[in-house]
């Protein structure tokens, strides 16, 4: 009973931690044509442009 609850509440911690870092890199980039979006999901894909994969940008 005791066990269960902290490891529902590590959970909660990490998936907290994965929002954090989501939205610190919350623009991803093409380094070919140099456009930029709003990432939308966890995977970074690749340019529609020119195929090239996107990279995160800092801020
Ligand atoms: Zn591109």
């Amino acid at each position: 009973m005791f066990e269960s609850i902290v490891q529902a509440s590590e959970a909660h911690r990490q998936s907290a931690h994965e929002v954090v870092r989501s939205l610190r890199m919350a623009l991803k980039g093409c380094p070919e044509c140099r456009t930029t979006q709003m990432i939308a999901s966890p995977s970074l894909g690749i340019c529609d442009d020119c195929g090239v994969d996107l990279v995160a940008l800092p801020r």
